[in-house]
């Protein structure tokens, strides 16, 4: 058998330079002179067609809409970079794309191959040093994709420029995958299907030609002539707008940029600050790291570069689009020249301009000329605000950006399911090919929909609650902006402030409420009006500064100088204040991340003891929420809304504090580094311990959580059209506390955390897995072990036991976890022994009697019997 492959192996080795020998005797470019001869005359394409002059100039016929494209013979071989964005989408949880999201660009080559021309797309990340002899054999096993094949129509004889139909790359996906691959996890007829790209009914809906771009917008039609309809489908208004489910269009643009050639100089990257990068792979290095990432940045030149700070020659401008609410702009406005602050200490001044499209302007914002910050409201919003931008993929350069602002998110309208149902992020893959920057923003908003129910539960005044709502609005726009210049998100800046001072406005104005505005950081409210400070940042961080001056201060032009200023700025990053973790690193998903600092919807460097206030401040808001929310002559929908992003932050709460049990604090310092940590430390074993007391009282606890019966009673959703058909209205409060204590034991006993609490006890961690099930089974049984058992008690504690009894099977899921699964049947053990029924009323002993009968029977099957009082 083994023979026999290596003679198959042989023998297609030798066919493949049998046709490497074929290939190498005839030259592509004489074939093409032959196939010329029988062309269409150049008139026959320009004739009847109305012509847009630009990069590649276009030529559509008037009577078909069929398009052509001129390819001049110097633009043949030559990088072109290919950028999409939506224009305009479909709501259904991202899948279907959303308006303003961008895909990653892209670098395409034209070559011509006989008679047509084929669409190349590069590889830009696998990279030679071009001074070393392997670099001849740059596409080594790397895969540089034909997109597509184009036929040429005809050829000027006196540029020999060739002429090409697009429709065939324009008008299906051949660019680029469109409509999602079915995803395995996704149960059939759980999401409305996209069905058939029509040919017929996929068409151009925009035109535009510049010296530097060609700019083609396609409305992309998919039939399905007998959809699917989900479950629950029409019972939500999102639903509506799709107006009919067998027709779904979305548009893209789709933009061909002459790839840049001029002075600007790529720099590295480096795993102590987050900018946005183009990947590199230098096959030639023999570094332990060969990575030869650059970051995404802005060509910002010095005006004078004498001068320590000095305008630049041409400013980053940003329009304010013609859409935007007036009452907004000046914030709007204030907010981006903020970055300013940042730039400075960059050696630049007024680095961002920011202007207001006109009313009457010509051009709209898809125009990549343009930097526009714009304004929707969709009936989905997926976002607050979302800030991409296309960097060339070979150097890292931005040429262009674009911000989009949902007005969901200056008003209070989110509803419980908009809020929390939507995906914590998007995978960025080779597949779907979106931006990093098109992870998900709902956590944004979600703070700002709790900041002012909270504000109108406290029944603070008029002022108040408009100075949230700028500071909020300003907050949005500089983390945008922000992600603009290249910066990712950084969720351990909200550590910033020790806890005794985040409410303290003279200070945090001073040195800033977090390090950066990348962060997503809990609205910062105060239960007590009177020490009520600053509520987000309002200026760009300590750290947002640095990571500033890191990728945009004036290189020098000795490159060993180069490399060690570089390092000198970088050396800085043991300053807390400079710590830096984006999404990658982020606990907010049970089970991802390790660093309980690196976390969403956060505040201070004593996160515990601020999610204890979060917690007392819910409790509060919760019993005040009737007496505010409701108004005379109106429905209580309103207070349904308040209700919900109330308990919704509670959980947020509660899932901060678990993140520190089992928790690794990171530091990413290189060797040597001063002021650098180990870069792996346990959280400390107190700490761990008093974040588990703390969910013990405030998540655990019999009334730990109380809903006051005056709010439930009055928790009516305003009926409209058949939305409650197949549903009950009434308010379902236990599975609302349940599902806040579900979400942290979805941390507690996830598989990988586990792994981390027994691997870290090997360097430090002294939290053992035995303390960890120990402690859990006391805040979950001990107080009521031999009294009465409350119903939401009731409910945990049979959540947790079939949890356990799931984990102990030898079959479950993570079979190495030994240690994991036989703590948690010696935990039913104890549990079983633990409970009494004695002198506990009939629903009490009732429930203790069916827990001891599943453990018992789990553990010993068919013989539990019924001797289950003790
Ligand atoms: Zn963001």
């Amino acid at each position: 058998m083994a023979k026999l492959t290596y003679a198959a192996r042989l023998l297609c080795a030798a066919a493949f330079l049998l046709l490497l020998s074929a290939c190498a005797k005839k030259s592509p470019s004489d074939e093409a002179t032959k196939a010329e001869g029988d062309l269409k005359p150049v008139a026959e394409i320009t004739n009847k067609t109305k012509q847009f002059a630009g990069l590649f100039d276009l030529y559509q016929n008037e009577k078909s809409g069929s398009l052509y494209l001129k390819i001049l013979p110097e633009q043949l071989g030559k990088d072109i970079i290919h950028h999409m964005q939506v224009s305009n989408g479909i709501p259904g949880n991202n899948i279907y794309h959303t308006m303003g999201m961008y895909f990653e660009p892209r670098v395409l080559r034209f070559e011509q191959y006989f008679d047509k021309i084929h669409v190349r797309q590069e590889n830009t990340i696998f990279v030679h040093d071009e001074a070393n002899p392997v670099s001849r054999a740059n596409h080594a096993n790397v895969n540089r994709p034909l997109l597509a094949a184009l036929k040429i129509e005809a050829k000027d004889k006196d540029s020999g420029a060739f002429f090409v139909n697009v429709d065939s790359l324009f008008l299906n996906d051949s660019l680029r995958q469109l409509k999602p691959s079915p995803n395995p996890e996704e149960k059939p007829g759980e999401r409305l299907a996209l069905g058939k790209l029509n040919a017929e009914k996929t068409r151009f809906t925009s035109l535009h030609n510049y010296p530097k771009n060609t700019d083609v917008v396609v409305e992309y039609v998919y039939d399905n002539p007998e959809p699917v309809l989900p479950k629950e489908f029409g019972s939500d208004i999102k639903d509506y707008a799709l107006g009919d489910e067998r027709s779904l269009a979305f548009s893209i643009r789709h933009i061909l940029i002459e790839a840049p050639e001029n002075d600007f100089t790529p720099r590295r990257d480096d795993p102590r600050i987050g900018y946005f990068t183009a990947l590199r792979q230098v096959m030639t290095s023999d570094s332990a790291a060969p990575y030869g990432d650059f970051i995404n940045r802005w060509h910002l030149v010095k005006k004078n570069p004498l001068a320590e700070v000095s305008e630049p020659v041409e400013p980053i401008v940003w329009w304010i689009e013609n859409t935007t609410p007036l009452e907004y702009r000046d914030t709007i406005r204030d907010a981006t020249l903020a970055w300013n602050q940042a730039f400075e200490q960059a050696g630049f001044k007024n680095a961002i301009q920011v202007k207001v499209q006109p009313d009457d302007a010509e051009w709209d914002a898809g125009d990549l000329q343009y930097n526009v910050l714009r304004w929707t409201a969709s009936p989905q919003p997926l976002f607050g605000g979302l800030g991409p931008s296309i960097g060339d993929p070979r150097t890292g350069q931005i040429l262009g950006a674009d911000i989009m602002l949902e007005l969901v998110a200056m008003q209070n309208r989110s509803r419980m399911e908009d809020i929390y149902d939507v995906p914590a992020s998007i995978t960025p893959s080779a597949n779907t090919g979106f931006h990093p920057a098109a992870q998900s923003h709902a956590p944004i908003y979600m703070g700002g929909a709790f900041g002012s129910a909270a504000l109108n539960a406290m029944g603070a005044d008029t002022a108040t609650v408009s100075r949230f709502s700028e500071e909020f609005l300003y907050f949005l726009i500089l983390h945008e902006v922000g992600h603009t210049l290249g910066l990712n998100h950084n969720f351990i800046a909200s550590q910033h402030q020790p806890l005794e001072s985040v409410f303290d406005g003279e200070r945090t104005r001073a040195q800033g409420l977090t390090a950066s505005v990348m962060d997503y950081p809990a609205a910062n409210l105060s239960a007590d009006a009177d020490t009520q400070g600053q509520f987000y940042d309002v200026a760009p961080g300590a750290y947002d500064r640095w990571a500033i001056e890191y990728g945009y201060s004036t290189a020098l032009v000795d490159s060993e100088e180069e490399e060690q200023r570089l390092t000198n700025i970088l050396a800085r990053s043991t300053d807390p204040a400079l710590a830096f973790g984006n999404d990658a690193d982020d606990m907010r998903r049970p089970g991802a991340g390790i660093d309980p600092r690196i976390m969403i919807n956060d505040m201070s460097g004593d996160a515990i003891g601020y999610a204890r206030n979060q917690f007392e401040l819910g409790q509060k808001i919760l019993a005040t929420l009737p007496e505010r929310l409701l108004t005379q002559g109106e429905s209580r929908q309103e207070l349904v809304n308040g209700a919900n992003v109330a308990l919704g932050n509670y959980g947020s709460a509660a899932q901060t504090v678990s993140r520190y049990i089992g928790g690794v604090m990171v530091d990413r310092a290189m060797v040597g580094q001063e002021g650098a940590n180990d870069p792996f430390r346990p959280v400390p074993v107190a700490e761990q311990k008093r974040a588990m007391k703390i969910l013990e009282e405030y998540v655990f606890a019999p009334e730990a959580l109380v809903v006051p019966a005056e709010l439930i009673k009055q928790l009516q959703q305003q009926r409209r059209w058949f939305f409650f058909y197949g549903k009950t209205e009434d308010p379902k409060v236990h599975d609302l506390v349940l599902n806040i204590q579900k979400s942290v034991l979805d941390h507690l006993l996830n598989p990988v955390v586990l792994k981390r609490v027994q691997d870290s006890s090997l360097y430090g961690n002294e939290y053992s897995m035995t303390d960890l099930y120990a402690d859990l089974n006391l805040a979950i049984f001990a107080a009521d072990a031999t009294g009465n058992v409350d119903t939401f008690r009731q409910n945990l504690q049979r959540e947790y036991v079939n949890r356990l009894i799931k984990m102990s099977k030898p079959s479950a899921e993570d079979a190495r976890q030994q240690q994991a699964q036989a703590l948690a049947r010696y935990s039913l053990k104890q549990i079983d022994r633990q409970l009494s029924t004695n002198g506990n009323d009939p629903a009490s002993r009732a429930h203790k009697e069916y827990i001891q009968f599943v453990i018992r029977e789990a553990l010993n099957p068919g013989n539990a019997g019924d001797n289950t009082s003790a």
